[in-house]
Parts: C-alpha cells; sequence; structure tokens
C-alpha cells in the first residue's frame, strides 16, 4: 500500500495590494523551479506607486503541519 507524497503548498501571491496606497505590490522574491518556498521564508514585495516595501512572512498552510514541534 502506497500513499502519494503530499502536494506542494501553492505558489506565492505574485503581487498583493499595498496596503498603505492600494497600488500593486509586486513580488521581487524569486526561487528556482525545484526549490519553492517554504513556510517561514520571507517574501519581500514592492509597491510599484508608493514603492513601499513589504515583508510577508509564508504562512504555514498545511492542514497536516507539524509545526511547532519543539
Ligand atoms: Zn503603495
Amino acid at each position: 500500500m502506497s500513499s502519494p507524497p503530499p502536494p506542494p503548498p501553492p505558489p506565492p501571491d505574485r503581487t498583493i495590494v499595498c496596503v498603505d496606497c492600494g497600488g500593486t505590490a509586486h513580488l521581487l522574491t524569486t526561487w528556482p523551479s525545484d526549490d519553492p518556498p517554504r513556510p517561514g521564508d520571507v517574501l519581500v514585495y514592492r509597491c510599484s506607486d508608493c514603492l513601499d516595501r513589504w515583508d510577508v512572512v509564508m504562512p504555514d498552510g498545511g492542514e497536516d503541519a507539524t509545526g511547532w514541534a519543539d
């Protein structure tokens, strides 16, 4: 009996809405396709309107995540 490996986490949003001005902030950070970001990694966005930088920590999205060990 074999169980398939868990699906990879969804890729991060390429853009987010800037909280300050409502403009579009674009993802600056990139990763190789075979090494996607993991929960806890920091995603860096920069707003194209006000040029504010936004650091977003990749959420731990797995339902069966075993975080909080230790
Ligand atoms: Zn902005």
